[in-house]
């Protein structure tokens, strides 16, 4: 059965969201610059799509199944948008 929360506990939930999105957002800004300064072309491409998903409230899912996706992973690879086992990463066979 859902709880009904306090909207002080929404309220806190939507600010420690938005704090994780800016830090993210700054981390996929500093690996743009960085993959710009490479010519790193697909990298470029791959921090630009994840920073339009932001844009739109896309972001932290992944793009095949749209699980969330673990707030370590995005740390660890921000523009990676592909949750772990359909990014293979557990790889069974392809
Ligand atoms: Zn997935």
């Amino acid at each position: 059965m859902a709880e009904i929360r306090s909207p002080r506990l929404l309220m806190e939930e939507c600010r420690r969201y938005s704090a994780q999105m800016s830090e993210l957002r700054t981390l996929l800004e500093e690996r743009l610059h960085a993959a710009v300064g490479e010519a790193a072309t697909i990298e470029v491409a791959e921090i630009e799509a994840a920073l339009e998903r932001m844009e739109r409230g896309l972001y932290g899912t992944c793009t095949r199944c749209e699980a969330f996706l673990p707030l370590d992973r995005l740390r660890r690879m921000p523009h990676v948008q592909v949750c772990a086992s359909c990014a293979g990463e557990t790889r069974l066979s392809a």
